[in-house]
């Protein structure tokens, strides 16, 4: 378990991290490789001389990397900051053009579409292809001649196979935080020839597509956790060992608890293999969620950039239009560590949990 060391653990007996939608912890291979950079690679990869080649060599590595893991060319892959970055690269590209984006779409892309959209063609359409909080796949819609087509496929990769050209996308999104690589850095897919607008300028790196110093350590965290996915084809394990431990956990709470019903259609190809979202009527989410994370046991209500926010999950409410359950809703998202045991150890405790908070309801559970 890469938990024991951090300070949690001095109170949990043992922690069962459930919430890897938000993000994954590092691969023990990313942070080497991490370390390995900052002490060799250290210099500026923009830079003429011997160690800025260096470095540079290592950020050519990870774009052929992902490159070939989607189906693209190295020079069609642009660094960034990560996802929200990317996302909001793309919208804006499209400034005063037509946005259409799915309206369960990452922040990221829902409020720049609301800020730069207008009525000019080209049309841009941006549609997730797994949402993140209810981990469902989303159908694209059909581009006529004038449309380009943008995915963020940040809870896609690693989870399922992934290939540009057989999705038909002009644009996509990718966060290396979210298949175990460092958090703050991401990359963004540019098919050849498709209009495209830098978001950062000043600097010529990236072919003057982003400015801005190379971030050569977390490029390299990146890379690595890339070659993990490739090298262990980890959408297989996620097909298959993960889907088990989520279908299990679904069928044990809506036979174990009453007024709880799932907001993930767990049928293999409607939902990512990780991801369950569950209401538990006469109960709220925050509180639950505190509850189990009083027992060692971290999951999330929806999407932890909505944490904090007392407006009920867009997600939810799009898909149910019920703030009721959108309120009661907990995102249990697994990762590679999780093992059954995991899944027991929250049905010995989430029953209770609801119990306790749907007798002190105002609201009857069923
Ligand atoms: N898009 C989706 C679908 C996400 O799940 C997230 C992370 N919550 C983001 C974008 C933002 O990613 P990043 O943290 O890399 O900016």
């Amino acid at each position: 378990m890469r938990f024991t060391d951090i300070a949690r653990n001095e109170w949990c007996f043992k922690m069962v991290y459930l919430d890897n939608a938000a993000t994954v912890p590092l691969l023990p291979s990313v942070r080497k490789a991490m370390h390995e950079t900052e002490e060799k690679l250290f210099a500026n990869a923009s830079a003429l001389h011997t160690p800025g080649h260096l470095a540079m060599n290592k950020i050519e590595e990870c774009r052929a990397v992902l490159a070939e893991l989607i189906g693209a060319e190295p020079n069609e892959i642009i660094f960034t900051s990560g996802a929200t970055e990317s996302n909001n690269t793309v919208i804006r590209t499209f400034e005063g053009h037509q946005i259409e984006c799915s309206p369960l779409e990452h922040h990221s892309i829902f409020e720049a579409t609301r800020v730069y959209k207008g009525n000019k063609l080209p049309k841009l359409y941006s549609y997730m292809l797994y949402n993140n909080e209810t981990g469902e796949k989303l159908e694209f819609p059909i581009l006529d001649n004038e449309s380009f087509l943008h995915s963020d496929l940040t809870q896609a990769l690693g989870k399922v196979e992934i290939n540009v050209n057989r999705l038909g996308l002009d644009y996509a999104t990718f966060s290396a935080h979210k298949i175990g690589g460092p958090i703050g850095v991401g990359a963004l897919y540019v098919r050849s020839g498709v209009p495209f607008k830098p978001l950062l300028i000043g600097g010529n790196q990236e072919h003057k597509r982003r400015g801005g110093t190379y971030n050569t350590v977390g490029i390299a965290g990146f890379l690595a956790a890339l070659e993990y996915v490739r090298d262990n084809k980890t959408w297989e394990i996620y097909d298959e060992s993960i889907r088990k431990l989520r279908d299990t956990l679904a069928n044990h709470i809506l036979a174990k608890i009453p007024g709880s019903s799932l907001n993930t259609d767990v049928r293999r190809g409607r939902s990512l293999p990780n991801i369950l979202n569950v209401s538990f009527k006469a109960a709220e989410g925050e509180s639950i969620q505190l509850y189990l994370d009083s027992e060692g046991i971290i999951v999330s209500t929806g999407s932890a950039c909505a944490a904090g926010d007392i407006k009920p999950s867009h997600v939810l409410m799009a898909k149910t239009g019920d703030a009721e359950i959108a309120h009661s809703s907990i995102r249990f998202s697994f990762g590679l560590d999780n093992t059954m045991a995991d899944v027991e150890r929250v049905m010995e405790v989430l029953p209770g949990v609801i119990d306790r908070l749907q007798k002190i309801s105002t609201i009857k559970r069923s």
